[in-house]
């Protein structure tokens, strides 16, 4: 069955493909996420001899993340028989892309599908994609829903399903070079708005649906991956994290995946972040900003992004540019203001141009950097805070019914 996203209807503007639901591989355990260790390992299960496990290991690192190869068929380099023996046990294959949406101004958005591989239901995910001048950045879902229930959120109004595994985090990146035509020897689709040269996905932020810090391991593992010289090699100075606010994954994120950081901040004052962002109410302000203060490697060439989503009437008055400012003395920061992207059955509102300029202005004549982020994909509801996927945890009474049919 092929699934589009309802909201394509409603996009005239919005270009929608819809793919047929093939799930290759769904019984097979995947290759993709595996440390050169594992990946060994693996192959030592199929009865490739110990010695030959790192050669074979870099061998299929390079398939993989290099070449971006989804068939084993494709590994010249690598005797047939043993292609062979690989594809009974393995898979790496892609997920499913159940829609690709593309935007006016070029941005995509796809949902993916990733097999159930043996445990729950298949999982539904979203991607976007947002090219500009010099870079094409990806935004990369590490969550399917989100336990957080940021209010000017629509991805907080999906329950959580599940976290999603090292290879679903990386697949997001493989299959996007797969769809703009990112890896070598292969096409970019006809028309398609992306860089004009150099790769095509320069940037990952990891600011998809869910909250990253709450899914460390995996996410760790695929930045990981994802940031090594020898594979997909993209620079951990273009990786960026957000976070929510979970202070104490916050030094190890520094330490142990070395990426750069942001902070989904949104307001100055505790009363308000409470409501807005509801993990304040775990870890407070003050916490969050000592934390920031002590996370690796900060310097002015290394410096933290604050997101802040421009909210009518809510959190856009000068005082609170101002309490932002004083709020960030001595860290090394750049302030992102997001005009606020609407969706269905909000009560917010975007603040007016002018008071987002003025708001601007203040923390410009402070000495930070602060761009408004321009909205990108809004017509296909691909902008910051509108992820949304069609998972759903079932309900324990749907489970149980299924159980017993
Ligand atoms: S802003 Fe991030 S952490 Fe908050 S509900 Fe949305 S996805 Fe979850």
């Amino acid at each position: 069955m092929a699934i589009t996203l309802d909201i394509a209807r409603d996009n005239p503007n919005a270009h929608t493909v819809s793919a047929e639901a093939v799930l290759p591989g769904e019984d097979k355990p995947t290759l993709i996420g595996l440390s050169r260790e594992e990946l060994g390992e693996a192959l030592g299960t199929i009865g490739v001899p110990q010695k030959q496990w790192r050669m074979r290991a870099s061998q299929l690192w390079h398939w993989l993340y290099v070449r971006g190869v989804s068939d084993f068929a494709q590994m010249t380099n690598i005797a047939k028989d043993l292609r062979q023996k690989l594809d009974e046990a393995f898979t790496i294959a892609r997920p499913e892309i159940v829609s690709e949406q593309i935007s006016v101004d070029g941005t995509r958005k796809w949902l993916f599908r990733f097999p159930a591989r043996g445990a729950g239901r298949p999982v539904e995910v979203e991607t976007v994609y947002i090219p500009e001048e010099g870079r094409g950045t990806l935004c990369v879902s590490s969550q399917v829903g989100c336990t957080l229930t940021c209010t000017f959120c629509h991805t907080g109004t999906q329950k959580m399903v599940r976290n999603l595994t090292a290879e679903e985090i990386l697949s997001q990146i493989l299959i996007a070079r797969d769809r703009l035509g990112d890896f070598p020897h292969a096409d970019t689709p006809q028309g398609a708005i992306v860089p004009s040269e150099g790769r095509l996905v320069t940037n990952i932020v990891m600011m998809g649906m869910g909250e990253p810090l709450y899914n460390f391991d995996n996410v760790k593992k695929a930045l990981l991956i994802a940031s090594d010289g020898d594979g997909l090699s993209l620079s951990k100075r273009r990786i960026t994290l957000s976070t929510s606010g979970v202070v104490p994954e916050i030094f190890r994120t520094g330490e142990e995946i070395g990426c750069m950081l942001a902070i989904s901040l949104h307001a100055v004052r505790d009363e308000l972040r409470d409501v807005l962002v509801p993990i304040n109410k775990k870890w407070n302000i003050k916490e969050l900003l000592d934390a920031c203060r002590q996370y690796p490697g900060l310097s002015n060439a290394k410096r933290i992004t604050f997101e802040y989503v421009m909210l009518k009437g809510v959190n856009d008055s000068n005082q609170d540019a101002l309490e932002l400012v004083r709020l960030l003395k001595g860290i090394p920061a750049k302030i992102n203001l997001i005009p606020f992207n609407p969706w269905p059955g909000t009560d917010y509102e975007c603040s007016d141009w002018e008071r987002i300029e003025e708001f601007a202005d203040i923390v410009n004549r402070a000495g930070y950097a602060s761009p408004i982020r321009t909205p990108r994909g809004r017509d296909i509801f691909a902008a910051c805070g509108q992820l949304k996927s069609a998972s759903e945890r079932m309900r324990k009474k749907d489970r149980e019914a299924l159980a017993a049919s």
